[in-house]
């Protein structure tokens, strides 16, 4: 088999995706089911349905374009990612997974190439929190980790629903039907820029996932007591900006001594009322985001972050209420795929890494219902969600070759 890319022609589809935006170049910003985000996806159906791909959209407007294969029954040997884009981001997340997997189906198809399983491109719905308040919304339903119950009721910030709001942009049907069986796909594998820096700094081609890392994250509450910034004395203070000091440095501790580098933590937001000079806090609102591969490792975590609350609610007298938003298990890559990955890199001369996914990916959901890995592309300086976000044409070519290798190996 020999693979000829078309890196022109995919170096200009990214370009032209890009203008699908909200936002002025080179920012990118695609929210899912606006008038730009249906616009992007009626421009990319006609570029599947050109390379002579079946189109076929779920309730939730999951896509899916198939390329048929001898054993039409076989099982699927899926690949694909999202193109949605939080507000001001890159042209690159999630794009290069589906314009780098058209791109490999043609290259196969170019090649002579004919596959036994159906191979087909995904494109999952609103893999971006931005809109629904909730990540990976279409993989979710796809996987049936979220009830079609549950995701026709979440709302937007002008109060609309997902129900009202899909319906509204043309995808009809009912979410229940969404739900893949757990047969359906032989393998899923999403390619991805890093959205990190370590394939770049190490000089290295590809990365080859391994694990892929899921957050929890947590709204934590805490109430004091308020009180004049001159008046009131130490000893008699309780200062809920202090507790939460002391919560947010037992908690980054805890993720350090967890004795396993994947361990992290993060308190990324810290709200104080009321928020004066000369005003003593008297409740303070902070999120928590922790992740890990391991879940028995991130649940102990969780566990002594639970117990430094009631510590530090006891000492200073405040009261301290933790509110679980999400928490989402971590997937381990399926041993087959990632060998069919590390073969292809093997067979093109490229280095490669295995490495863990830790941002979310629709792959993590995918993986409850298919044996799936995934295939990073380095992206300068780790940036990603920014307008500034890069991968050279040469390393999505890379990566776009060892996904259609892999597609090939996978599907034969
Ligand atoms: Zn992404």
């Amino acid at each position: 088999m020999n693979l000829a890319l078309d890196r022109a022609r995919l170096h200009s589809e990214i370009e032209m995706l890009a203008t699908f935006s909200d936002a002025e170049a080179p920012a990118v910003t695609r929210i899912v089911f606006t008038p730009t985000d249906l616009k992007a996806r009626a421009w990319l159906h006609e570029r599947c349905k050109a390379a002579g791909l079946s189109v076929r959209q779920d309730a939730i407007g999951n896509t899916f374009a198939r390329w048929s294969g001898s054993d039409p029954g076989a099982p699927v040997v899926g690949t694909g990612s999202h193109i949605d884009a939080i507000p001001n981001a890159g042209k690159y997340d999630g794009v290069v997974g589906v314009l780098g997997a058209l791109e490999a189906i043609r290259a196969l198809q170019q090649s002579g190439f004919r596959p036994q399983h159906p191979i087909e491109l995904l494109l999952f719905t609103s893999e971006e929190p931005t809109r629904f308040g909730i990540g990976c919304l279409g993989s979710r339903l796809l996987s049936g980790t979220l009830s079609a119950e549950a995701a026709g009721k979440l709302t937007d910030s002008d109060g609309a629903s997902v129900e009202q709001v899909r319906l509204a942009a043309g995808f009809s049907g009912e979410l229940a039907a969404v739900k893949l069986t757990s047969g359906y796909y032989k393998a899923f594998v999403e390619l991805h820029i890093e959205q990190g820096p370590i394939l770049e700094g190490a000089h290295i081609a590809l990365g080859v996932v391994t694990h892929i890392a899921a957050p929890a994250s947590f709204r934590i509450f805490i109430e004091g007591s308020g009180g004049h910034a001159g008046g009131v004395l130490m000893p008699d203070r309780r200062d809920a900006l202090c507790a939460a000091a002391e919560l947010i440095l037992a908690i980054e501790n805890a993720a350090r001594n967890s004795g396993a580098i994947d361990t992290v933590a993060t308190i990324g937001l810290c709200e104080v009322f009321p928020g004066a000079v000369n005003s003593i806090p008297s409740r303070v609102r902070l999120s928590v985001d922790i992740r890990d591969t391991d879940l028995k490792r991130r649940d102990a975590l969780i566990h002594m972050m639970e117990v430094a609350c009631r510590r530090i609610s006891e000492k200073r007298q405040v009261s301290i209420q933790t509110q679980l938003l999400n928490a989402d298990s971590p997937a381990d890559c399926a041993p087959e795929i990632v060998e069919a990955l590390t073969q292809s890199c093997v067979k093109y001369g490229l280095s490669f890494l295995p490495v863990v996914s830790r941002a979310y990916h629709d792959s993590l959901f995918m993986a409850r219902i298919a044996p799936v890995a995934m295939l990073f592309i380095p992206c300068r300086n780790g940036y990603s969600h920014r307008p500034d976000e890069f991968a050279s044409p040469e390393d999505i070519a890379r990566g776009t070759l060892v996904l259609a290798e892999t597609l090939a190996a996978l599907s034969a």
